[in-house]
């Protein structure tokens, strides 16, 4: 049984993107005090932050002093070292712990786990030689997918391969470097949960959230999903005791592929807060990232309960190439909630900011959101 850490204290964020802003919100209304720390400054999180560091997360005596002067820490980014949490873990808790970073920040190491432990997986080889490929090939399949095996994410270092000829150029493009050879999975529909997992031993799982992807990146998410109640039954299973299994304290997403045969495969794990739950913010009574403060400062799970079907779309920097969006327009459509990252910079493909919607079905909602959305350009 771990002492709560009650509000006053200080939370210490690693990475300080849209994340770690939505969480230190959170964080704040409930009378925390938050401090980040990345090699950023003027950050989606630093600007709502107490204290914004600025260090490279491989300046460990940056990263010693941050951490003697929290009560926990958290990351919003899986891909910091996993040195600098271990660093961090001498001075202060850091919840989700350093392990969990490291299963999941290699893509090969995360499915490998997976499957180890009996999770169902897209079907995968590692990559690390030319002859992996050929072994690779004659596994997954010629029709499949390359990935690098770290610092990919948003489709960013993937490659459509449907032959081994094809594969091999792809990892040659790749420089070479670990990949996963994934066979390509012609799903029915994508789906995620998030589970929170707090102490002493409670799970709180939301329902399943439906997502729709553009050019790799996520692009609606809509909740509830539309699915057989058996699936989400199964989806549940499976959450639950994957959190057990890592023995999380904090929030993990799960991202699945839902197959035509109404199979569940994992597709990628998250170990914080995910895009696909920012409508919890406004559609549930408990958003991911107060379930995230709860869990890690050892607080009860807050309730779960959906107020209304929502939906979300995401804002990325194309909307930016002619000029401002139109915010006054989304605003006006009735039902909506415009979040904006407070990101100075609109590059393309750069998550912006996202619109959420409320309705009394999904379907209602998702053309609400889609609708203000249009009204920015
Ligand atoms: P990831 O970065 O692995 O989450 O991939 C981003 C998106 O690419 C996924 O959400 C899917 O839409 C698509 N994708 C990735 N891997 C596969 C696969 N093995 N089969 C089909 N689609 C995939």
């Amino acid at each position: 049984m771990i002492e709560p850490i009650l509000p006053g204290a200080t939370l210490g964020v690693l990475g300080s993107g849209q994340l770690g802003r939505m969480f230190a919100m959170a964080a704040r209304r409930m009378g925390y005090r938050v401090h980040t720390l990345s090699p950023d400054d003027d950050t989606p999180t630093g600007q709502v932050a107490d204290l914004e560091v600025t260090a490279a997360y491989e300046d460990l005596d940056a990263v010693a002093a941050f951490a003697r002067h929290v009560d926990v820490v958290t990351f919003e980014f899986e891909n910091v070292p996993a040195g600098t949490a271990d660093a961090a873990a001498q001075h202060a808790p850091v919840r989700p712990s350093g392990h969990i970073l490291h299963i999941t920040q290699q893509r090969a190491r995360e499915k490998g786990y997976l499957a180890d432990h009996g999770f169902p997986v897209t079907p995968f080889a590692w990559i690390r030689t030319r002859q992996d490929l050929t072994s690779g090939v004659a596994l997954v399949g010629t029709n499949a997918v390359l990935k690098t095996a770290s610092f990919g994410y948003d489709g960013k270092g993937q490659v459509r391969v449907r032959s081994l000829e094809e594969a091999e150029a792809a990892w040659i493009g790749l420089g070479r470097q670990e990949a996963v050879l994934e066979r390509f999975i012609d799903f029915d529909r994508e789906v995620s949960m998030i589970v929170a997992r707090g102490t002493p031993g409670w799970t709180a799982t939301y329902g399943l959230i439906e997502n729709t992807h553009d050019r790799h990146i996520l692009d609606t998410s809509t909740y509830p999903a539309r699915v057989d109640p058996r699936v989400e039954r199964r989806a549940v299973e499976i959450v639950s005791s994957l959190a057990e299994t890592l023995d999380l304290v904090g929030v993990l997403c799960v991202e699945f592929f839902l197959t035509r045969e109404g199979e569940l495969l994992i597709n990628e794990l998250a170990p914080r807060p995910h895009n696909s739950g920012h409508l919890t913010i406004d559609a549930c009574l408990t958003s991911q990232f107060e379930q995230q403060l709860r869990a890690i400062c050892g607080l009860p799970p807050g309730s779960l309960e959906l107020l209304r079907p929502a939906a979300m779309v995401n804002l990325l920097g194309d909307l930016w190439e002619d000029r401002t969006p139109d915010w006054a327009a989304a605003c006006l459509v009735p039902g909506v909630k415009l979040h904006l990252y407070g990101k100075t910079e609109a590059r393309p493909a750069r998550k912006m900011g996202h619109i959420t919607a409320l309705g009394p079905d999904v379907a209602t909602a998702l053309r609400t959101a889609l609708e203000a959305r249009q009204a920015l350009a």
